[in-house]
C-alpha cells in the first residue's frame, strides 16, 4: 500500500491505456511489455500494491514505488438496495462526490459510471443538472469505479470472472464534455487486459454534444445512447437546453455518421426518452416521435420520470407509458421501458446528486445511513 498516496507528486498508473503505460514504462528505461504486466496485476486481480507484483524485480518496484502509485477514487458511502442495486459514493480529487450504481439483473450486470462532478447541461428534469458543474473526472477516477465495484464482490481474488458485465455512462455528468478521459477510459474498460467488455457492451450516452460526437466517431467504436426526451426542437429546447445549440436534426444527423462509422448494419443508437406526466407523454408526441424515427436505425428506451426533492414534475400513470409505448410499437419501432431500480437507495437515473456537497458538513452527510466514510484504499 502507498502510504503517501495523497501527495500529488507521484503518477497514477490506475487510469493509464495500455499504449500510455507502454511509454511511461519506455520513460524509465523499461520494456514496453511491463505495461501488460503491470495491467494484469491492476485491472485482473486487483493488486495495487507494487510489492505484491512478484513477477517485477524488486528493483523494479522500488523505484515504481517512489515515481508512480495505484490510487482508487474514496469510497465514502456504499448502499445496497433491497432489489440487490449498489450505489457508491464516492469522493473525487477534487473534493467533489459522485455516485456510481451496479444493477444486477439475472446473468448481467450494469455499472453506470459518473463521468463528472454535476453537469453543465440543466436539463429541466435531472437532479445532477441543478448542482452545476463542478469539476471533470479522470480517467482513474472513472475506470476506477469499476474496479470497486469488482472489488466490492471479491472477483478478482475468488477468481469467479467479472461482475461487471456492462458499462453505461448514464451516472453524472455528460461524458462527452470530458472527452479525453471517458475515451481513455473506455478504452482501459474495453482492453482484454483491462477489462475486456466488449463495444456493444459499454454505452456512452449523451445530451447531444455534436462536435464531440463526431470526434468520438472517429476516435471510439462503443455503444452509443441519445438523451432525447422530446420529439420536436421547441419542446426539446426546454428541457434539454443544450438543443438551443445543436437542434435534433443536427444531433441525429451526427448519430448516424457515428452508426457509419461503426460498419455494422446490426448496430443502432438507443433513443432515451423520459415520460414526464402531461409534458412529453401525450399521444400527439407519441405520434411524431414515431415519424421523427421511422427510418433512424434505433431502439427507444422509455423511461418514467423518477422524481427528486425539489423537481417540478411527475411521473405518468401506468396506463400513459403503456399507451404510449404501444402507439410506438404500433408504428413500428423497437421499444422498451426502463424498470426502476435501486429506488429505495435514491439510485434511480436522474437521482444521482452525489449528496455529500459541503466537505465542512461531513458529520451531518450519513443521516440517513449512518455509515462512516470508509477510505477503501487504507481498508484494503
Ligand atoms: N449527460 C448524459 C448522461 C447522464 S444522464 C445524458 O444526458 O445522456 C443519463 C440518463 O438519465 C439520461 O437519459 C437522462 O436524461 C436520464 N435522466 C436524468 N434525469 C432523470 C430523471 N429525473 N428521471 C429519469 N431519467 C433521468
Amino acid at each position: 500500500m502507498n502510504k503517501n498516496s495523497d501527495d500529488g507528486e507521484r503518477i497514477n498508473l490506475l487510469g493509464m491505456t495500455r499504449q500510455r503505460l507502454e511509454s511511461f514504462f519506455v520513460g524509465i528505461k523499461e520494456k514496453p511489455f511491463r505495461a501488460k504486466q503491470i495491467m494484469q496485476w491492476i485491472h485482473h486481480r486487483g493488486i495495487i500494491d507494487f510489492n505484491e507484483m512478484s513477477d517485477m524485480s524488486l528493483k523494479l518496484r522500488k523505484t515504481l514505488s517512489q515515481i508512480a502509485e495505484i490510487r482508487l477514487p474514496m469510497v465514502v458511502d456504499e448502499r445496497k438496495s433491497a432489489d440487490g442495486t449498489r450505489k457508491w459514493l464516492i469522493e473525487t480529487s477534487g473534493g467533489g462526490v459522485v455516485e456510481s450504481v451496479l444493477i444486477p439483473s439475472g446473468n448481467r450486470a450494469t455499472l453506470c459510471v459518473s463521468s463528472q462532478v454535476g453537469c453543465s447541461l440543466d436539463c429541466s428534469f435531472c437532479s445532477t443538472g441543478k448542482q452545476g458543474f463542478q469539476t471533470d473526472l479522470s480517467s482513474a477516477e472513472i475506470v476506477g469505479q469499476l474496479w470497486l465495484a469488482n472489488k466490492s464482490f471479491d472477483v478478482f481474488q475468488s477468481g469467479k470472472g467479472r461482475m461487471v458485465t456492462n458499462v453505461v455512462l448514464m451516472g453524472m455528468g455528460e461524458p462527452l464534455l470530458n472527452f479525453d478521459n471517458v475515451v481513455s477510459a473506455m478504452n482501459l474498460m474495453m482492453d482484454d487486459l483491462g477489462y475486456g467488455i466488449s463495444k456493444r457492451r459499454v454505452t456512452l450516452s449523451t445530451a447531444g454534444v455534436v462536435p464531440q460526437l463526431d470526434r468520438l466517431s472517429r476516435e471510439s467504436d462503443v455503444s452509443l445512447a441519445i438523451s432525447l426526451h422530446a420529439p420536436n426542437d421547441h419542446l426539446r429546447s426546454q428541457l434539454v437546453p443544450i438543443n438551443r445549440k445543436y437542434p435534433i436534426a443536427e444531433l441525429l444527423s451526427s448519430a448516424r455518421r457515428y452508426l457509419s462509422s461503426l460498419n455494422d448494419i446490426n448496430r443502432r443508437v438507443t433513443i432515451e426518452y423520459i415520460l414526464i406526466a402531461g409534458v412529453n407523454d401525450q399521444l400527439e408526441h407519441a405520434i411524431e416521435l414515431s415519424k421523427l424515427l421511422k427510418s433512424f436505425p434505433c431502439k427507444i428506451n422509455l423511461i418514467p420520470f423518477n422524481p427528486f426533492p425539489g423537481s417540478i414534475y411527475s411521473r405518468p400513470s401506468k396506463r400513459a407509458i403503456s399507451r404510449f409505448w404501444k402507439t410506438l410499437v404500433d408504428a413500428g419501432l423497437i421499444v422498451t421501458i426502463r424498470a426502476t431500480r435501486g429506488d429505495d437507495i435514491d439510485a434511480a437515473c436522474g437521482q444521482l446528486v452525489g449528496r455529500v456537497i459541503d466537505r465542512t458538513q461531513r458529520s451531518t452527510r450519513y443521516d440517513k445511513t449512518n455509515i462512516n466514510p470508509v477510505n477503501l484504499r487504507n481498508s484494503l
